[in-house]
């Protein structure tokens, strides 16, 4: 009897990998990965047998499926996408994406570099040299200092200068919004005690005023910058502020989460406090994000007095947030871009995608309308409509970007759902938003049209998607 069905007539895993056809994929993939596909593989047609669902076709099918399984586990989990949900600093989709710059040296650094060596004296130097005079040149600060994050760069400011007393913070500022920055909750782990002040919608100076006591250890001014207030509210100014913290000699400091060196109006953007202005109105330090509104890779920035700052630098727990030299050699090439402002917008992402005029998104969106139709046939009717994006990370909420986008309407037994599945599943993810039914691709930060297109049509959709 030789019937296909019977098990006895699958071939080894042996004999598998012995086959002229998948013998190549162990020079790509490696033995150990090639058998573990096999035994995989094999496992399935076992089962599929059982069932009596498994043919000569399934036979001849067996390398096939080797190959796929082990393209599918060759595939990083951390890939590329095109960011295409209108949100341009998304935290879940990594916030800002770097300039070419900024890639370039991170790839030298990536290799031994000087990152805590001097190459003139050949002693050991410092990690923040690359990025410090670069800060203090940008936002008039004496000095700065870089760890992880802006949260990092909070929590060691204030366990450096606050631990163990108080820290009076405005109610406005304790009001978290939803899946926003929680600032203050790791801001409590500093071991210092903040003191709430004012209302959710109101906080005068005099509040700051009568909170001050004997235990006071500075005043801070946390941005709202992650939610919007509606209504009638009364932010103190930097100036008040710093002038209050001075009269009773203890420091002032603003955390403005999103670090935007330049004013964002000479590009026809909404105003967002830059840590100069503070610097300039009295805050003896501010902290910012690297990558947020400054478009840079992910740190937190302290700067501001020489001695505040050396204090922070002496804190032993500032080796725990230390700075990786990847990340330093980013941040560096970005803050060096901000030397020539008049460039910027063409050479940071981040801003040249937050200043793309809706005029040039919509024309895109008719560009592309008709191919996406095309490819997408069967599945979903494609239509160009007008929305609004965001600038994302907290930065400006209630300032929204007029844009354009592909609005993906599913046919059959399709859903949003199931599109959105699909566009994901692609070999370079395509990331939109659902919205009453229908799947939004905001064209915002669509900048490689020809790659999108490209694994559009050829890809055939829906495949390996749920
Ligand atoms: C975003 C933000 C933070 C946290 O910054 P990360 O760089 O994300 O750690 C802290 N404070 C404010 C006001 C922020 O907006």
């Amino acid at each position: 009897m030789n019937d296909i069905t019977h098990r006895s007539n699958l071939p080894s895993v042996d004999r598998l990998l012995r086959d002229p056809t998948v013998s190549p994929m162990i020079e790509e993939h490696g033995r150990p990965a090639v058998t573990d596909a096999v035994r995989e593989v094999l496992a399935s047609a076992r089962g599929k047998m059982a069932e009596g669902a498994f043919g000569e076709a399934d036979l001849a099918a067996l390398p096939r499926l080797i190959a796929e399984r082990l393209e599918r586990s060759a595939r990083p989990s951390l890939r590329r996408v095109f960011n295409l949900t209108g949100t341009v600093l998304h935290t879940n989709l990594g916030r800002a994406p770097l300039p070419r710059e900024a890639i370039e040296a991170m790839t030298s650094a990536a290799a031994a570099c000087s990152v805590e060596f001097d190459l003139e004296t050949g002693k050991r130097g410092d990690r923040d040299d690359h990025v410090a005079p670069l800060i203090c040149r940008l936002t008039g600060a004496e000095a700065a200092t870089v760890v992880n994050n802006n949260a990092a760069a909070v929590l060691l400011l204030l366990d450096t200068l606050a631990a163990g007393r108080e820290v009076p913070v405005s109610r406005g500022d304790l009001i978290e919004s939803g899946g926003s920055v929680r600032v203050l909750a790791f801001v409590s782990r500093a071991g210092c005690t903040l003191r709430e002040v004012g209302t959710t919608t109101r906080t005068q100076l005099r509040d700051f005023a009568g909170a001050i006591g004997p235990e006071t250890a500075l005043l801070m001014n946390v941005h709202a910058s992650n939610f919007a207030i509606e209504g009638f509210t009364a932010a103190v100014s930097d100036r008040e502020l710093a002038n209050l913290a001075r009269e009773h000699r203890i420091p002032y400091v603003v955390d403005l989460g999103s670090g935007q060196l330049v004013d964002l109006r000479r590009f026809g953007l909404p105003h967002e406090p830059t840590p100069q202005e503070a610097i300039a109105a009295g805050a003896d330090l501010v902290t910012f994000s690297g990558d947020k509104l400054l478009g840079g890779p992910q740190a937190g920035v302290i700067a501001g007095r020489a001695d505040l700052v050396e204090r922070i630098r002496k804190n032993p727990m500032k080796r725990a947030m230390r700075i990786d030299k990847v990340t330093i050699a980013a941040l560096a090439a970005v803050l060096r871009l901000y030397l020539d402002p008049e460039r910027l917008p063409e050479r940071l992402p981040t801003l040249r995608l937050l200043t793309r005029p809706k005029a040039e998104i919509v024309a895109q969106a008719r560009r592309l309308h008709e191919r996406v139709a095309k490819c997408l046939k069967g599945l979903a009717s494609v239509e160009v409509i007008e929305c609004m994006s965001q600038i994302g990370s907290g930065s400006l909420p209630v300032d929204l970007l007029p844009s354009a986008a592909l609005a993906l309407r599913p046919e059959g037994e399709a859903s949003a759902e199931r599109l959105a599945g699909m566009l994901r599943a692609l070999p370079v993810p395509v990331v939109g938003r659902i919205k009453e039914g229908r799947l939004l691709l905001d064209l915002r930060c669509m900048e490689d049209e020809e790659e999108f297109l490209e694994q559009l049509s050829v890809v055939p959709l829906g495949k390996g998607a749920a």
